[in-house]
């Protein structure tokens, strides 16, 4: 317990000259706070149990351990993460990397005020729904648009808007569950709206849906089964199909797309995913899709379809709490500038990403091997370094059975020492994630960023040259 009485003071630690010195680059009351912080998870320690330091021993201590911790907390908490995966939309990287349009337009809304609400040749209040619907209706080919937070938001509020209080029918096969707990069922219980299931898991007719109608229907909703496929003895309802339905019985349909691919991406071998435009021109009313997926902008509900329907969401209490805000106007209306404009595939990372040709990732990983070869010749724990051909994946739950043929650097390391070095790359900075395989560390090329490799190359070297072989 003596030891106890040897922890300094607050005002003690106060007094040191390297103290003094993170008040003036940090503040003094953070600072206090951490030291306060840390001398009583050094009394806990002490008390636990822990060896008795003399009271020169734990000043010591105590400080450099508050430098460490102060550096750590200011330097925010989103880290740069180099993506090796070959997964090009990661959730949980963030989606899609958006364009230098995009982050310059940003950059220039953020700096100074803008007519985000303001109609500036009448000089009374305007939409910020105004800004994207021009360029969305023109890329797509719908009557009107309307953008909120995410695409869970577009439905919910689709389905608000046109359904509360009554029935929304929609085939078995299709009550989908997004990662990150996006559920039809759940989703459509919070919009206050009925579901009626029907037709099997694997098949579904439009009889199904007939036989459903009641004077209780507002609504005949499909969704495209992003993250999955039903293989083998199935049937679906073709949205023409169900488009013709609707107009019959005078009612609405809705299809959330999720994806919503602007591009046509089938001549890179991607072809289960229709693109917004094909939908629209099918007659479908109100289409839903994210703009984070395989639009490559920035999180985003997309919503596209006809007037009459926009507009009453437009109105509806729930648009002003899903709202968008400038950040994501100007880098959504970036993204979709490029492809009004043909730039598209060469502008946004993701799309470039999606279609890059395959004899130039091979091209790319070879030389990425020779590099690695020459900078790591003298680390001892490496058996081998190769270029090999790999599965990449869109991500993002679109085509989930399509992979994207690519290339990887393939490390082979003597020992156990994969799932080590996988470890300390990921937890290093900056963080390099990686996949392994069979015990071997893969670096898919795809989904690297200009400059990559050579923060990767100091990396492995870093993390391999730190290991000893035992
Ligand atoms: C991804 C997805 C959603 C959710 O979109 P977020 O933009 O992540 O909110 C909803 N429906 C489908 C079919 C999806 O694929």
């Amino acid at each position: 317990m003596n030891s106890l009485r040897n922890i300094p003071a607050v005002d003690e630690l106060l007094g040191d000259g390297r103290v003094q010195g993170f008040i003036e680059m940090y503040s003094r009351s953070l600072v206090v706070g951490q030291i306060r912080e840390l001398l009583g998870e050094f009394r806990e320690h002490l008390r636990t149990g822990g060896e008795s330091p003399s009271r020169l021993e734990m000043t010591e201590t105590i400080i450099k351990h508050l430098g460490i911790r102060l550096e750590q907390i200011t330097r925010g908490t989103l880290h740069r993460v180099i993506n090796g995966t070959g997964v090009v939309l990661h959730t949980n990287l963030g989606r899609a990397v958006l364009s230098s349009s995009a982050l310059r337009y940003i950059n220039q809304v953020g700096e100074g005020y803008v007519d985000l609400e303001f109609d500036l040749a009448t000089g009374v209040r305007g939409s910020r729904y105004s800004h994207v619907e021009g360029v969305l209706t023109n890329l797509t080919g719908a009557e009107a648009a309307l953008v909120v937070n995410n695409n869970a938001a577009a439905v919910l509020l689709a389905l608000n808007t046109l359904a509360a209080g009554r029935e929304v029918i929609i085939s078995r096969g299709e009550l989908v569950e997004i990662g990150g707990a996006f559920r039809i069922p759940e989703v459509m219980r919070s919009s206050g709206s009925r579901l009626v299931e029907v037709g099997t898991t694997n098949r579904t007719y439009l009889r199904d849906f007939e036989q459903a109608l009641t004077t209780e229907t507002a609504l005949l909703l499909a969704v495209h089964t992003s993250n999955y496929q039903i293989v083998g003895f199935t049937e679906t309802v073709p949205l023409k199909a169900l488009v013709e339905l609707g107009a019959s019985a005078g009612l609405p349909v809705m299809f959330d797309m999720g994806s919503g691919a602007l591009f046509d991406l089938s001549p890179w071998g991607l072809r289960d995913e229709p693109t917004v435009q094909e939908c629209i021109h099918q007659g479908v009313d109100v289409v839903t899709f994210s703009g984070d997926k395989l639009l490559g902008g920035p999180q985003a509900g997309i919503i596209v379809g006809k007037k009459d329907y926009i507009e009453e969401m437009k109105r509806n209490q729930l648009t002003r709490a899903l709202r968008v805000d400038k950040f994501t106007i100007a880098a959504l209306e970036a993204t979709l500038l490029e492809y009004l404009t043909g730039d598209a595939r060469q502008n946004i990372p993701a799309l470039s990403m999606m279609t890059m040709d395959e004899g130039d990732l091979q091209q790319r990983a070879e030389r990425f091997q020779a590099r690695l070869q020459e900078e790591l010749r003298d680390e001892v724990l490496i058996q081998s370094i190769e270029t090999v051909k790999v599965e990449d994946q869109v991500g993002g739950g679109a085509y989930p059975t399509q992979g994207l043929p690519g290339y990887a650097v393939e490390i082979c390391l003597k020992g156990d020492n994969a799932a080590r070095v996988v470890g300390k790359l990921r937890t290093g900075e900056p963080s390099v994630l990686t996949r392994i395989q069979d015990d071997r560390l893969l670096i898919s090329l795809r989904t690297l960023l200009p400059g990559d490799e050579e923060l990767i190359a100091g990396r492995l070297q870093q993390v391999i040259g730190g290991i000893r072989v035992e």
